[in-house]
């Protein structure tokens, strides 16, 4: 898989891209992700890549002219998703990073400011995601929230592919409680039957604590999944 991202801020993601999982999965070919400065296809001398909105208001846009040129030169025949981050988007969840992770090419847009010219968004984009709601400065952040989302989904990357089924929202429930050396920290214990060997009895327990945990804090979760059956 190719992973493309466009941002003004390339360095944001020097070390994120490097380390750990992401850091292994791309030295180990599993994915290839390019970070690109749209500054490259800045207009003129200036390289500008951005301008007053028409018709007022604060702030600056991202111009459609360094944009339409960075995401034609990055988009390699129709197997090719562009994906622009914006609050405005539809919630990313992880269902969405199961589907993305089959893709062969996404290319991940990053805005700054007030964001990018509607042109673009009606012109270039094949779906728009946020990470949630609240606004951060620029996209960035969340094409490499995305970015990591997504490759962690990749077969082979994890190593582990059984923690993938462990991991919260996978059955729509959040994940179970996990204990590790020692027996007893501070007092308190880890649960008996963690320590019995019984598998089915353990995963019974399992299934038990996070549908507990859903229903507390997510219950949310739990009616979307009723609502599909
Ligand atoms: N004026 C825009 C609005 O109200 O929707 C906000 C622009 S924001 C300051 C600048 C850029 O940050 C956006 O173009 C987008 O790429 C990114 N961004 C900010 N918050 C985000 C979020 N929650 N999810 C995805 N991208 C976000």
């Amino acid at each position: 898989m190719q992973i493309d991202i466009l941002t003004l801020f390339p360095r944001m993601l020097e070390g994120f891209l490097s380390e750990s999982m992401l850091g292994r999965a791309q030295e180990r070919g599993l994915v290839q992700i390019a970070v690109h400065d749209l500054r490259q296809w800045g207009m003129g001398k200036w390289q500008i890549t951005d301008d007053r909105p028409f018709g007022g208001g604060a702030g600056m846009l991202l111009r459609p002219e360094p944009l339409a040129a960075a995401i034609d030169d990055l988009k390699r025949g129709a197997g090719c998703k562009t994906i622009y981050l914006s609050p405005d988007g539809e919630p990313f969840k992880q269902a969405m990073a199961v589907e993305l992770s089959k893709e062969p090419h996404l290319i991940l847009v990053s805005g700054h400011y007030e964001g990018i010219d509607e042109r673009i968004r009606l012109s270039r984009i094949d779906m728009e995601i946020s990470i949630g709601d609240y606004v951060l400065t620029n996209g960035t952040l969340p094409a490499a929230v995305l970015t990591d989302a997504v490759t962690r989904q990749i077969p082979g990357v994890l190593g582990a592919e059984k923690s993938l089924t462990q991991d919260s929202f996978h059955n729509t429930l959040l994940g179970f409680p996990q204990y590790t050396r020692p027996f007893d920290f501070e007092g308190m214990r880890v649960p008996e039957v963690l320590l019995s060997g019984n598998h089915k009895e353990i995963e019974e327990w399992r299934v038990a604590r996070a549908l507990e945990k859903t229903r507390d804090r997510r219950p949310d979760l739990l009616s979307e999944q009723e609502s599909e059956q």
